[in-house]
């Protein structure tokens, strides 16, 4: 039997990853459903690829040229996601959830219901809304894979041992292009310098984010809340060969730790397989990178977002869905040009400070309606102080 699967923004990094993956084991897969924003060119590859019926586009002038390019073809085009009850009738076998900020939120809620596993890579959704997903996960015993590298790496190491058995859940943290730069330097940083990573292609928004070291702030609140791990016991380390992804301490005295290439295709497969499947023309441990792991604590000067995390709510709070549009807001306006490279940090933690703000910390987001005003009031917030 095919597997049915879903991919929720399958034009992005993560998306193609996994189109890739797939691609190479075409007769086993049905792909029901494709979404991107705005990107027609690769859709259309993918469509023709896989011979795809149900396609959402969520940019409307994007949807309509589709629309009208290919109207004699039989596709179900839509241009939101309130139509997944007529697309998807029976339940799916997979889903990847790749759609890049809080727009991936709805689309993940609605998915799981209709899907036996899902795979998010969205970390916004599992930041500001856990809560909602994890309701729905059980509510529908749908299968959860976390997909981002490090917790793909934590789940594993744990498997069937409980949260109480942790002692210690070390991430680790590439430490973006600037981790050797001299603190003065700080001040010259252009957009093209904080785009190029070293290790990692990505989508440029997660890009910016390793750069300033937000993208392992956000990796640490999704540690607390995957995991159920007090902060206490959390710590982030800086590792420039991105080769191992976690080491988890069990108070039953052994550390795991898991290295593989710095490389997304391998938790997506182990995500999509389950495991039971080789990877052809695999790399060989790399003695190398084992004897130089070069592990190091963070340097708060460098990265001061890191200070964030001090006194961080331990639920879910809006304040999650707070911080994590500050920073989108800020990191656009980043790419725009318009503020520079370290005023997203230092309006950041300003920003979070502010008692318009911390009120949110006491507040369980309820609805995901609830979160989307919140979000853009917040970007109108930073777009009226910092323009
Ligand atoms: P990309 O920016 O490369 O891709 C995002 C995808 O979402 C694209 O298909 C894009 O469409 C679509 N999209 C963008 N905006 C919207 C919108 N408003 N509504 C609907 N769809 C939209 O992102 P990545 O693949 O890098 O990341 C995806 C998610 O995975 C992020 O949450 C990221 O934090 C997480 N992640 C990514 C990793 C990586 O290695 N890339 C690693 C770990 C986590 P279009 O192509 O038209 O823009
Ligand atoms: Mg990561």
């Amino acid at each position: 039997m095919k597997k049915k699967i879903a991919i929720l923004g399958s034009t992005g990094s993560i998306g193609k990853s996994t189109i890739e993956i797939i691609k190479k084991d075409k007769k086993n897969f049905d792909v029901i459903l494709l979404t991107t924003h705005k990107n027609l060119k690769e859709i259309t590859k993918q469509v023709k690829l896989f011979k795809v019926n149900n396609i959402i586009i969520t940019d409307k002038k994007s949807f309509d040229l589709f629309k009208s390019k290919n109207k004699n073809k039989n596709l179900n085009l839509f241009n939101d996601y309130n139509s997944l009850n007529k697309i998807i009738k029976k339940k799916l076998d997979y889903t990847m959830s790749a759609i890049t900020g809080l727009a991936g939120l709805d689309p993940t809620i609605k998915l799981i219901s209709k899907t036996k596993s899902i795979a998010i890579a969205n970390k916004e959704s599992i930041i500001c809304a856990w809560n909602l997903i994890d309701k729905k996960l059980k509510e529908n015993k749908t299968k959860f894979i976390p997909v981002d590298s490090e917790h793909f790496s934590i789940w594993s190491l744990i498997g069937k041992n409980k949260s109480d058995n942790i002692k210690k859940i070390h991430i680790t943290a590439s430490g973006g292009p600037f981790l050797n730069y001299k603190l003065h330097q700080f001040k010259q940083i252009k957009i093209k310098d904080a785009l190029k990573h070293p290790n990692w292609v990505m989508g440029k928004k997660i890009t910016i984010d390793s750069a300033t070291m937000m993208n392992k702030v956000f990796e640490v609140i999704e540690t607390n809340r995957l995991f159920r791990v007090d902060y206490k016991k959390i710590s982030i380390l800086t590792h420039d060969k991105s080769y191992l992804h976690a080491i988890v301490e069990f108070n039953f005295g052994l550390i795991k730790f898991l290295v593989h290439e710095a490389d997304m295709k391998i938790p997506i497969f182990n995500s999509i397989y389950d495991s039971k499947k080789s990877i052809n023309n695999l790399k060989n441990l790399s003695l190398n990178f084992i004897n130089n792991l070069n592990l190091k604590k963070v340097d708060n000067r460098k990265f001061p977002v890191i200070k964030i995390l001090k006194n961080y709510p331990k639920q879910n709070s809006l304040f999650d869905t707070v911080l994590v549009s500050l920073n989108d807001a800020l990191v656009d306006l980043f790419l725009r040009n318009k503020i520079s490279y370290l005023e997203i940090g230092k309006n950041l933690i300003k920003f979070c400070k502010m008692n318009e703000f911390q009120k949110y910390k006491k507040i369980t987001p309820k609805s995901t309606d609830e979160i989307y005003d919140l979000s853009k009031y917040v970007s109108l917030k930073v777009q009226s102080k910092c323009i």
